[in-house]
């Protein structure tokens, strides 16, 4: 059951991360803070299909 969802840097909205997560115990938006290569950063990164 589990669902395949990217992670998309909130700053420049590209997509940098693939990740799983089990949508029936994931109930909230994903969010978290990851390093992202454009920015040069660690940016808040959002769950995107
Ligand atoms: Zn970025």
């Amino acid at each position: 059951m589990a669902d395949q969802i990217g992670l998309q840097c909130t700053e420049c909205k590209r997509r940098n991360y693939v990740t799983t997560v089990n949508k029936k115990k994931q109930q909230k938006k994903l969010e978290k803070k990851k390093h992202c290569k454009w920015c040069k950063a660690h940016t808040l990164h959002k769950e995107t299909k």
